[in-house]
């Protein structure tokens, strides 16, 4: 057993972990950066498509909207470390960032390795930084009521343990989303260990099944509709934009922002549905008159489809709905419904919701409330957010935190 002492033990070298690292290597601090893969940054090569939406510019009153469930606790973090921080942090680096439609930053050169390895390069050229990659942390103990004591078990081999002697940790596992990225759920069981409450996870961002589901559709973008999501009946969400029909489901931003409150409606046993307006810039008597204008007698109905649906989407779009006339057409392009029986999970789903309760964390510096120099950053809190950038820029943001306050602590001792 080998043991060695360290001011900062971060564990995961993800979006949270790199940044928590390549900011506390400007300190003076002895930093671990404990990282299970081979490598650091596994699933941030997955990102944005494998372009890396970096961030998102919209100003917090914006931004806010789009974090869950609770954007308040954030704020302070993202005050502190906002999406113009991220992006001035990354050109600093020498990163040059584009900004696209909808307030979205990506990497100028559109890989999301770029963005990895200039994490990687500043962490890897810090002196003060040890980054232990095919290390997995396995349990996380208060040694004495100002030092824990992490363990290490190397390449899976348990004649090959470390253990790391800190005055602070910081918990930057990630969530349960693409385990097989590394994010496996572990930081929980951390929290737990420690006494914190974890809120009950579910699949976020992430494909709906719906009963007898066309694949016909797969492969199709629908832009420009509306979707309402219905639960037992009501209308709980309303959205306006981009529907992508895959393999597996209702996916894209559309799909995906309603597919955090209906994930938690199956899972309580609700009736979940999603209406489309497919034609949601017109009136249904606008859409109705343009029938009538159009409409040739004697032309088959999904010819004169095709008029107002892309191809691929006419036979599916008939298909559902045997009673389909050229009469009833203007209420059934605004209302075409899916019911929903299930969703895909965590070996798909981009994020993970729930997570390490805020209530016991403090906003400010990310430390735990019950056990002081524990922190948290990243997905393992409870704070997940819509596609577009928020959720690397909630892992930047706490991360930033986290060592702001270690970093502050350290100098006053
Ligand atoms: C396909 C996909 C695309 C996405 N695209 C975007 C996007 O474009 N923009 C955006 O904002 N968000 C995006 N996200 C979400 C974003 O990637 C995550 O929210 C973010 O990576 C969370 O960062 P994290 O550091 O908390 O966790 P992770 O990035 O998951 O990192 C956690 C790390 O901890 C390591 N680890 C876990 N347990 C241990 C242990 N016991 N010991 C040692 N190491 C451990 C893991 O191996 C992993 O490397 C995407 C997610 C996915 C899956």
């Amino acid at each position: 057993m080998c043991i060695m002492e360290y001011d900062v033990v971060i564990i995961g070298g993800g979006a949270a972990g790199m940044m928590a690292a390549a900011l506390a290597s400007e300190s003076s601090l002895r930093v671990a950066l404990i990282e299970k893969n081979s490598q650091c940054g596994r699933k941030l090569l997955l990102t944005g498509k494998g372009r890396c939406n970096i961030t998102n510019t919209r100003p917090w009153d914006e931004f806010k909207e789009h974090v869950h469930p609770d954007s308040g606790f954030l704020r302070p973090a993202f005050m502190a470390f906002s999406n113009a921080d991220t992006v001035a942090f990354f050109r600093k680096l020498g990163l040059p960032v584009t900004e696209e439609r909808g307030m979205r930053i990506f990497p100028s050169s559109g890989k999301s390795s770029d963005v990895r390895d200039v994490l990687v390069s500043r962490i890897s050229a810090a002196t003060n930084v040890d980054i232990r990659c095919d290390s997995e942390a396995v349990s996380v103990l208060r040694s004495s009521s100002s030092h824990f004591v992490v363990e290490v078990l190397h390449s899976g081999d348990r004649m090959n343990m470390l253990e790391l002697v800190t005055d602070s940790v910081i918990v930057a596992t990630g969530g349960l989303s693409y385990p097989a990225t590394g994010s496996t759920g572990d930081g929980y069981r951390f929290a737990r260990e420690m006494g914190h409450t974890v809120v009950d996870t579910s699949p976020s961002l992430t494909a709906l099944v719906p009963t007898r589901y066309n694949f016909a559709l797969a492969g199709l973008t629908l832009r420009n509709v509306s979707l309402q999501l219905l639960v037992d009946g009501g209308v709980v969400q309303d959205e306006f934009g981009e529907l992508t029909f895959t393999n597996d489901g209702l996916e894209g931003a559309l799909g995906f922002r309603v597919s955090r409150r209906a994930v938690k409606a199956l899972d309580e046993g609700k009736k979940v549905e999603v209406l489309m307006d497919l034609k949601p810039a017109v009136t249904r008597a606008e859409l109705k008159a343009r029938i009538e204008r159009e409409y040739r007698p004697g032309l088959s109905l999904q010819r004169f489809l095709e008029k107002f649906l892309p191809v691929q989407a006419v036979r599916p779009f008939m298909d559902s709905d045997p009673s389909l006339t050229v009469q009833n057409l203007p209420v059934r392009l605004k209302s075409w419904k899916f019911l929903i029986k299930g969703y895909v999970d965590y070996r798909r789903a981009v994020v993970t919701a729930g997570g390490v309760s805020l209530r016991e964390v403090s906003r400010k510096t990310m430390e735990s409330k019950l056990v002081p120099g524990l922190y948290f950053a990243g997905e393992v809190l409870d704070l997940d957010a819509d596609t577009g950038g928020y959720n690397l820029q909630i892992a930047f943001s706490t991360a930033a935190a986290a060592v702001r306050s270690i970093v502050s602590r350290s100098i006053l001792r």
